[in-house]
């Protein structure tokens, strides 16, 4: 199999085994990052050629010596733009922190090094993730590589189109509402949230501390699976993050779909739902149900609440989170002003795109004494009822499965007019950020125009083993009807 077919773990078998070498594997990388860039624009940074080769040699000895073993070694990935990362500038895509530089790497970002992956770039994204389509970056949209008249989805869209284009080998993305399981649907890959607490925000720019999670985009489930293993894992650095001795994603890969309980949310097959992605999930159902799974349609209390809650709560966390950049500890500052006040405005007004500013206005409203019980403990009342609806859902069936998107990637240039819609594309998604659940989307069909469609399986929190399970056996199952996954290129 030529490098470039490989998935990260295929690659760096074939590394330790010594049938090709990191600088093989970086030359491959670099070589599509050359074709496709101009066209694509996945990154935002990227490391220096030579810089990126010294390091190939320095894990290249450390994999030859036996000191690096790990199933991601050698592998070249890239890492969303809202990850800091000492020595590279860290911008989440905005004007604001355009040269800003962090001293420190994010947990999960070291623990990738750790393991000795080589880390390619930073990928672009929705300003501070806030977006469904990367239209909102600072530095212009990402392209999808399935149809770079469409967008990659968001605000993960540099990191999905990076792996679809095959400008890395797997990457980093964040979800805070849907951020990485949408565009992995739009790009045709698969990509994991998981369960809140697993892996640690620490050096994650935080947008909505209480809903954010670092994941996984990947070629295909065992990447997901490997990636995930490397960077979960308690980190005294993150309050929020907790202490789970169930960090082996890799070993329970194969043991199958049989006998799990999969339910389906009526409510998700209604209005809205574009009939080609509707047809295109069912049909994966089907055929989970004929590999041994138990299928059947249940009610899912309280969706229509998902996406008000989601942007109420999403919004205040925002505002509030947001405040700290005010051209004096970080970034952008505005040249001309007249004294502290105004200085705190122009840098804002001019440092923030518009659907950032409208997001801490609202916010800040949502936040203001007077409103505060009315919307944002509202809010987090109608969050508790989401939470307990799905623990009602857990109680009958291991695994919960739909769409990931009412619809395919939208053509470049015709989201963000309407803002209201684009929320309401938040539908599938953010009901597992509210809850903190773990949730995968994986590539299971093509509309009539040959856009990726994928399928969202979601569990209870702690239970990516059985995600991880179920998707794999669908997606062998995939292969050998000789049916396209997100391993294979076109
Ligand atoms: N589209 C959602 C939003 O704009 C989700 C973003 C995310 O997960 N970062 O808030």
């Amino acid at each position: 199999m030529e490098i470039k077919d490989m998935t990260a773990v295929g690659l760096s078998a074939g590394i330790r085994s010594g049938e090709t070498s990191v600088r093989e594997a970086l030359d491959c990388v670099l070589k599509s990052i050359s074709e496709n860039e101009d066209r694509i624009h996945a990154y935002v940074t990227l490391e220096e050629p030579e810089k990126l080769y010294k390091e190939a040699e320095i894990i290249q000895k450390k994999i030859d010596d036996g000191s690096l073993k790990g199933p991601l070694s050698g592998v070249p990935i890239a890492v969303k733009d809202n990850m800091c990362l000492a020595g590279m500038p860290t911008t989440c895509s905005s004007k604001i922190l355009e040269n800003f530089h962090s001293t420190y790497t994010a947990e999960a970002v070291r623990r990738l090094k750790d393991a000795g992956v080589l880390i390619l770039g930073k990928t672009n994204m929705d300003e501070f993730a806030m977006g469904s389509t990367t239209e909102t970056s600072a530095f212009g949209p990402t392209r999808n590589p399935r149809n770079p008249d469409h967008v990659p989805g968001g605000s993960s869209g540099g990191s999905a189109a990076a792996v679809a284009a095959g400008e890395c080998f797997g990457a980093l993305g964040s979800d805070t509402g849907g951020s990485i399981r949408e565009p992995a649907s739009f790009c045709g890959v698969t990509g994991l949230k998981p369960t809140y607490g697993t892996v640690s925000r620490y050096g994650l720019v935080a947008y909505g501390s209480s809903l954010d999670q670092i994941g996984p985009l990947a070629r295909d489930v065992t990447d997901c699976a490997a990636i995930l293993s490397v960077i979960s894992g308690h980190d005294p650095k993150d309050s929020t993050s907790l202490e789970r001795k169930d960090t082996d994603f890799l070993s329970c890969l194969n043991e199958g779909i049989r006998g799990m309980k999969i339910g389906i949310p009526k409510a998700y097959f209604g209005a809205g739902l574009d009939q080609e992605v509707g047809d295109a999930v069912l049909k994966a159902a089907s055929e989970m149900k004929s590999l041994g799974a138990e299928v059947s349609e249940f009610d899912l209390d309280y969706t229509d609440y998902a996406v008000p809650c989601y942007y109420t709560i999403a919004d205040a966390e925002a505002s509030s989170n947001l405040e700290r950049f005010d051209g004096i500890k970080y970034g952008y500052r505005a040249k001309d002003y007249e004294g502290l006040h105004d200085m705190y405005k122009k840098t804002r007004s001019q440092g923030f795109g518009p659907e950032v500013r409208r997001r801490i206005m609202l916010g800040s409203f949502i936040l203001s004494s007077g409103y505060y019980d009315a919307y944002y403990l509202k809010a987090l009342r109608v969050k508790a009822l989401i939470r307990k609806a799905f623990d009602k859902a857990f109680s009958g069936f291991d695994l919960i499965l739909g769409p990931a998107a009412p619809n395919t990637a939208p053509l470049l240039g015709t989201s963000l007019s309407d803002p209201l819609k684009m929320y309401l594309g938040d539908i599938y998604t953010v009901p597992a950020n509210l809850a903190g659940l773990p949730g995968i989307v994986l590539p299971c069909g093509t509309d009539a125009k040959g856009l990726p469609v994928g399928v969202q399986l979601m569990a209870d929190c702690f239970s990516e083993n059985k995600l991880l399970r179920a998707a794999y056996a669908y997606e062998e199952s995939q292969k050998a009807a000789g049916r396209k996954c997100s391993g294979c290129r076109e």
